[in-house]
């Protein structure tokens, strides 16, 4: 039997309106004897039943609600149909015979919190980051064997929640749906298909899942504006948008990242792609990599050297309450990469921070433009890719929007 949780009054508004978050302040009574991590039924001080959550007092979210209707049957099974339906809602996406790479669970947005799971072609890797998707983990991947029958499915605990959660880090492995513990020390990098470029990760490795696939659509429209252009990928990683811009034509382009290993993965892909005349003959030779803090090096970056740049940033704003100090990094990234880029320049500026608004990232763009002395005309609006899909219901699924500008300095 499911326990029962009551929430306080003026606290139901959001869990009726199907938002999955409910936090401790807002629980009045928990069914005595608990136990950590269960199933709860969800109801609000009248008594009327709200959802199904998942309650487990180790979760810095307390309580996550999954089913808002009240004949649903709450178990492993419950979770098995979620993943399937989840696939299934990929089908489309699938037949793409240009891309071998997608998001198969995008966490709450397909009502599984904290989930995250991508194919690459043949195998899949699940990032978890709450102690709920740590709990269902092997149901959730018996139920991604069923629908997809991978060779293996990796799955890593996201460093950033793992303290907070309380989960052990460390790489888990399934093969025909069971984990196990044999050693993979010699397993070959994954090697996939994006828009018919080859991108490669290494298994068993890092956290997050390796490549961010929610890019994949914004790569292909920043691809159109390469051609003749000097770029400036900032926050490359290991080169999804300096790819395009090769492929695009681009007259050279400067790859820069904290990150040296990923710096030397991008060159790698640049020679493999061209290997496989994927790419044009000589586009490795375009590319000049620095490792260092992007931030800084914008700054040293002479005026009209680019005439292209992409501002790809990490998540700066990891919380709500980071927000303000959020704010001023990104406009001060852009407003600097305004001033340095030549009249009439493109920019592909992203931010994949849940807690600010496309608004809002909007309104710092006419800050940084404002502060520049620029006008800047928005080409295109971006968000992530359609398996990553935003749920209505949870406005932080939108988490990753871009703008590409044009910087208009007469
Ligand atoms: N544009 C990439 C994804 C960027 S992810 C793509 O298309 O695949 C963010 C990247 O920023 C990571 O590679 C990380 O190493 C890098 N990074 C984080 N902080 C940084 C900093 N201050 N300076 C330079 N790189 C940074």
């Amino acid at each position: 039997m499911p326990y029962k949780v009551t929430l306080k009054k003026g606290k139901e508004k959001l869990p009726m309106k199907h938002h999955p978050w409910v936090f401790s302040g807002a629980i009045s009574s928990v069914e005595p004897g608990f136990a950590e991590g269960d199933w709860a039924e969800v109801y609000a001080s009248d008594g009327r039943f709200i959802a199904h959550g998942w309650y487990d007092e180790k979760s810095h979210i307390i309580l996550h609600l999954i089913s808002w209707m009240k004949d649903s049957r709450m178990d492993d099974g419950f979770i098995r149909d979620l993943v399937l339906k989840s696939v299934e809602r990929r089908n489309d996406l699938m037949r793409d015979q240009r891309t071998n790479a997608l998001r198969l669970i995008h966490g709450e947005a397909d009502f599984l919190p904290g989930v995250a799971a991508d194919f690459y072609a043949e195998k899949i890797r699940i990032v978890i980051s709450s102690r709920f998707g740590y709990h269902f983990l092997p149901v959730i991947a018996s139920a991604l064997q069923e629908s997809m029958d991978p060779e293996i499915i990796e799955a890593v605990v996201d460093r950033s929640y793992a303290g907070s959660e309380g989960l052990k880090e460390g790489v888990r492995r399934f093969i025909n749906g069971k984990e196990t513990d044999k050693k993979f020390e010699v397993e070959n990098d994954w090697v996939f298909l994006e828009d018919n470029l080859l991108y490669c990760i290494e298994p068993g490795c890092g956290q997050k899942t390796g490549f961010y696939c929610d890019q994949r659509d914004n790569r292909m429209i920043a691809e159109r504006y390469a051609e003749g252009r000097t770029v400036l990928d900032l926050f490359s990683f290991t080169g999804g948008f300096t790819m395009h811009m090769l492929r695009g034509n681009c007259s050279s382009v400067t790859s820069v990242d904290s990150s040296a290993p990923a710096l030397q993965q991008l060159l790698y892909h640049a020679r493999e792609n061209e290997l496989q005349m994927l790419l044009p003959e000589g586009s490795a030779d375009k590319i000049t990599v620095v490792t260092d803090d992007c931030f800084s090096y914008l700054r040293s970056v002479k005026e009209d050297q680019y005439d292209m740049m992409i501002l790809d940033p990490p998540k700066l704003a990891k919380t709500k309450g980071a927000l303000e100090n959020a704010l001023k990094a990104y406009k001060d990234l852009n407003r600097v990469a305004m001033l340095k880029i030549r009249n009439g320049g493109i920019i592909a500026t992203f931010s994949c921070s849940g807690a600010l608004s496309r608004e809002d990232f909007r309104m710092v763009l006419g800050w940084a433009a404002t502060d520049a002395g620029v006008e800047i005309q928005i080409l295109h609006s971006l968000s992530a890719g359609a398996d990553h899909p935003v749920r209505l219901s949870f406005p932080e699924s939108e988490y990753l929007k871009g703008f590409i500008i044009k910087v208009l300095k007469d």
